[in-house]
């Protein structure tokens, strides 16, 4: 069914840049044989799933919807493939080339449009997959999240997003964009999905040095126990010009629901916050440079056609094969870390950072969550924002304080603007509250 959806729906829509049907009918048809011949199977055995194109897929092109792996096979998986090995896998979604954008736009080979409003970006940078959840063209998608990526799509198509605490997804098997702000995490149709799919893929890995030693039970455990006795905390500065007057509005009759399920709302103050979006910016596009070295045109990926030296391989091969956004970042980057410059900037930044860990400790000493809108608007129309990237990073100024700080972030759908477009809220915690987080989005759907 879901491939006849794709089969049907995607050509308007866009959202995957790869359908992997036949190899998913197989995988569908193994695992229904296991279930007739009486096999106890996984809970999300046999559910088929969009995955995001910058997560290896062994066999399955990878793109990260770059030129320049437009044909790289990944000889093995991502981690989180291994472990959602019983699900079905519908093909590979639509991104920013590389994770960098927030509206799909970024994409080397096509564009995607929001399901909600066709004449509308779906977000990004993990676009395709929320497109995806959000047209039934799957039951549950995963994205990546370093500034937004996840929840910032999730809030626009109208699904529910997770950004999980760092260290608890394995980033073993997803390329790089900002090693220690990347997060893969699920994107689904409603609370209990995401909560089951994240069981599914948290866990440590040795593979990610990163990845933290801990177990972890079922997320979908404290479902339907309600926020009674929960603070939730409303920090004045994610409220101030430049939020939309309608998405106000909405968060804030958000929280007289939780008010009246019983949670206690507490009035708080985030004075670091406006420094995080150039933090994010720094820190960020530094770690790109230098992941992103790896790409010179000599181990895979595109190679120029025409060059005299190894150098001119590596400036051809990069020129052709990146679009403009990656290049902007990489040297955005390299600038950053440049001698004379570091201090300023990527020391500086470093130094933002801890004190954005340290408000946002300050904040969940006392509070259970922080409640916040996802975007300063809705889903705006594709092309509006495309020509200024200035622009389009101010809209990731509510979720880039989260990657900095390692914690967890749920995006999910709280109400529609006058236009019928929707909008969304982040419910934030400390680090390991996801069950919480789930819990109070549940009471709340
Ligand atoms: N929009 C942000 C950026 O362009 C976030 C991207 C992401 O989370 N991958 O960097």
């Amino acid at each position: 069914a879901y491939l006849d959806r794709i089969e049907t729906k995607d050509g308007e829509i866009g959202a995957y840049l790869t359908v992997t049907a036949e190899q998913a009918m197989k995988q569908a048809e193994a695992i229904d044989a296991r279930r007739i011949a009486g096999e106890a199977l996984p809970p999300l055995a046999g559910v088929p799933a969009g995955i995001k194109d910058n997560i290896c897929t062994k066999g399955t092109l990878t793109t990260c919807a770059s030129k320049m792996l437009g044909n790289f096979v990944p000889p093995y998986s991502a981690t989180v493939m291994e472990k959602l090995a019983d699900t079905v896998m519908l093909g590979k979604c639509n991104m920013d080339e590389f994770a960098m954008g927030s509206t799909t736009e970024n994409s080397y080979y096509k564009t995607t449009r929001n399901p909600r409003g066709l004449d509308r970006v779906p977000g990004g940078s993990s676009g395709g997959s929320a497109a995806a959840v959000a047209a039934n063209e799957a039951a549950f998608a995963l994205g990546s999240d370093t500034g937004g990526s996840i929840r910032q799509p999730a809030a626009f198509c109208g699904v529910v997003g997770m950004k999980p605490t760092y260290g608890m997804v394995s980033r073993y098997g997803l390329v790089a964009f900002a090693s220690s702000l990347d997060q893969i995490g699920p994107l689904t149709r409603d609370v209990r999905d995401n909560a089951l799919v994240l069981s599914a893929i948290a866990g440590h890995d040795r593979r990610d040095s990163t990845s933290v030693d801990r177990e972890y039970g079922d997320f979908s455990a404290e479902l339907g126990q309600g926020v009674q006795g929960m603070k939730v905390a409303l920090p004045h500065e994610y409220f101030t010009e430049g939020l939309s007057p309608e998405i106000k509005d909405a968060i804030l009759a958000a929280a007289k629901r939780f008010e009246a399920m019983g949670a206690q709302i507490v009035e708080t103050s985030m004075p670091t916050i406006s420094a995080a979006l150039p933090a994010y910016y720094i820190l960020s596009s530094a770690e790109a440079s230098s992941n992103l070295a790896r790409f010179d045109g000599v181990k895979y990926g595109y190679r120029a056609e025409h060059y005299g030296s190894v150098d001119e391989l590596y400036k051809n091969s990069r020129s052709e094969g990146f679009g403009p956004e990656v290049k902007r970042r990489i040297m955005l980057g390299s600038f950053a870390l440049s001698s004379g410059y570091y201090d300023a900037y990527y020391k500086k930044a470093l130094q933002v950072r801890t004190l954005i860990v340290r408000d946002f400790e300050r904040i969940f000493s006392t509070c259970d969550f922080i409640l916040s809108p996802v975007a300063p608007t809705v889903a705006y129309k594709i092309g509006e924002k495309s020509h200024s990237p200035l622009e389009m990073y101010m809209g990731d100024v509510y979720t880039v304080p989260i990657n900095i700080a390692g914690v967890p972030s749920l995006s999910l759908p709280c109400g529609c603007d006058r236009d019928g477009m929707p909008i969304g809220m982040q419910l934030i915690g400390k680090a390991f509250s996801e069950p919480r987080l789930y819990r109070a989005a549940y009471a709340f759907e």
